[in-house]
């Protein structure tokens, strides 16, 4: 069951209620670049990017946010720290939300009250973006707390079990989080302002999944997930999925954005895959392959790589597996909506459970691709 939130509308896409699980990224060229940046913007929204976040770090990147609107079809964010100036161009260039830190903004709340009633004004949405860092960075006292936690962990202080040493820090680091995003909302109410969304991102998983659920039980506006400086690739996808499918599994989560140190576009099929697991979205290709092994007489590992890749842009679901022998193969082939299973040199193709050809390994990608491309009218139509 979805956590029951207020709904906001961020551009024309809906967020929290019993809108879907909106999958977001962050562009990563310099915003002032805009042939670059909609170029960038344009391959995410290929693969399935549905609101996009760019950097505004000087005046130069807000006054080009209008000119990167006209030319993309999804939402547009801008991502402000600091200096309140530049929230405030963003929105007169007209985008869809801004996304504030109030906790590092200069003169604090004066200038993030001007933000919000610019906001409210022009009717778009904000995000109060609360992290582990920042907070930090502000609560010095607390940081003092923490360095004594630590202390007392590894046995200077007095012995302490040093999981529970953890789980202590990590619990008030948390609550910290949760009383400043609720703070800062509070200041957004006394203006009558409500079209917010909220993050707590940490880079340690457990402090945001902490903070998220502490949020969940206090309030009911929507959540943004992340895990902040997840990784690279392979750390950052499975920090992300264990984070973002503990809170998902509960039902928290309005948006999310998978944030990795690589291409964008990576980051969008990592999101749909958590979502699909959990079966709260099902966009593109759900794809099945085996992880190979002694048994296998085909190249089951290149081939389905390359399925994959060359079936990456449909967003149309569907089920496809691609299995190296006789062991599985047949079996997660009849289940799927098309499926290869490979022999000795050879293939059996399924479609629908049944089989229709037996093709040699050099035309395996050929044929799984004529028999997706066969069934996507079918599936558009459902
Ligand atoms: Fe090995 Fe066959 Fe299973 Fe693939 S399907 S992992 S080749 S036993």
């Amino acid at each position: 069951m979805r956590r029951k939130t207020r709904q906001i509308r961020i551009g024309n896409v809906l967020v929290g209620g019993d809108a879907p699980v909106v999958v977001q990224s962050m562009t990563t060229t310099y915003t002032r670049d805009v042939k670059s940046t909609v170029e960038q913007i344009h391959r995410l929204q290929d693969v399935g990017c549905e609101i996009v976040r760019v950097a505004v770090p000087e005046m130069e990147d807000a006054v080009v946010l209008g000119e990167i609107k006209k030319q993309i079809r999804i939402p547009l964010v801008a991502d402000i720290h600091y200096n309140p100036e530049l929230a405030m161009e963003a929105i007169r260039q007209g985008v869809d939300k801004v996304r504030i830190n109030p906790g590092n903004l200069l003169e604090g709340r004066t200038s993030f009250e001007r933000i919000v009633r610019a906001a409210k004004e022009r009717d778009i949405a904000m995000r109060i973006g609360v992290n582990s860092g920042s907070i930090d960075a502000l609560d010095k006292q607390a940081q003092m707390q923490r360095i004594q936690v630590r202390l007392r962990a590894d046995g200077t202080l007095e012995k302490t079990d040093p999981a529970e040493a953890r789980r202590i820090e990590r619990e008030r680091l948390a609550e910290r989080m949760v009383n400043k995003a609720l703070e800062y909302i509070g200041w957004c109410e006394e203006l009558d302002y409500h079209n917010v969304i909220v993050s707590l991102k940490s880079s340690t998983v457990l402090t945001a999944v902490e903070a998220y659920r502490r949020f969940a039980e206090r309030s009911d506006y929507p959540l943004h997930l992340g895990i902040t400086e997840a990784g690279t690739l392979v750390t950052g996808a499975v920090k992300s999925a264990v984070g973002m499918t503990m809170l998902l599994a509960d039902g928290i989560g309005d948006t999310l954005r998978v944030s990795l140190s690589a291409e964008p576009e990576e980051e969008i099929p990592v999101a749909y895959e958590i979502l699909k697991a959990l079966e709260l979205r099902n966009r593109g290709v759900t794809f099945v392959s085996c992880p190979s092994c002694g048994r296998v007489e085909i190249d089951v590992i290149g081939v389905a790589n390359e399925v994959e890749k060359r079936l990456s842009k449909v967003s149309t679901p569907i089920h496809v597996a691609v299995m190296g022998c006789v062991v599985n193969g047949p079996g997660e082939s009849r289940d799927a909506d098309v499926g290869l299973a490979g022999g000795k040199g050879k293939g059996v193709i399924f479609r629908k459970g049944k089989v229709v050809r037996t093709v040699p390994e050099d035309q395996f990608l050929d044929a799984v691709l004529k028999e997706v491309a066969s069934l996507l009218p079918e599936h558009e139509a459902r």
